[in-house]
């Protein structure tokens, strides 16, 4: 797991910048900073903690937090899809924090998946391809049972970062 602090510095700076702020509830921020790090330290980015990364940036890059769809949820829900970056409404009233549809295309969720599933023919991966093998390795797709939530971890997360559901309503994902 890469380290928390720069990434939360990072993140208070961007949100200053942008006029937002972080996640009020604190379990909830920790849960996505854990995941950013841990992200971080697998993939060397720190791809969304609520979104399955393919580990292949080229297919990740929308997803890199702040991902590409953060204004337009943030406009339209006065949060991100994980809650991390929300608006003054949110931040004054965490009750708000919810879950908000995503904005990521299927067609891209799908291309990113699949390349992962295929990592070894995918061209742009081969030089790194047993570095990148390795840090996957034991890792499962997560589904939370109660909201849908997917993450790619050894183990189910503590606590779904959306529903706040424990571990054991969390099931392995597997793509028909
Ligand atoms: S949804 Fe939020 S936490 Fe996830 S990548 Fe986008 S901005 Fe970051």
């Amino acid at each position: 797991m890469a380290d928390r602090q720069p990434i939360i510095e990072a993140m208070k700076r961007n949100a200053q910048k942008n006029g937002y702020y972080l996640c009020p509830d604190q379990q909830l921020f920790n849960d996505l900073i854990d995941g950013l790090a841990t992200n971080t330290g697998r993939y060397g980015y720190g791809s969304c903690p609520c979104r399955v990364a393919s580990g292949l940036k080229k297919y990740d890059v929308d997803i890199i937090c702040p991902c590409e769809y953060r204004d337009a949820d943030v406009d339209e829900y006065g949060m991100c899809y994980c809650g991390l970056f929300v608006n003054e409404k949110v931040k004054n009233d965490p009750s708000l924090l919810g879950p908000i549809p995503e904005r990521r295309p299927q067609e891209v969720i799908d291309v990113a998946l699949s390349a992962a599933e295929q990592k070894p023919n995918v061209p742009d991966v081969i030089t790194n391809h047993s570095k990148k093998e390795k840090k996957t390795e034991g890792v499962k797709i997560w589904r939370c049972t109660v909201c849908g939530y997917l993450c790619a971890r050894e183990l189910p997360p503590p606590i779904c970062p959306i529903c706040k559901a424990k571990a054991e309503r969390f099931e392995v994902f597997t793509i028909t």
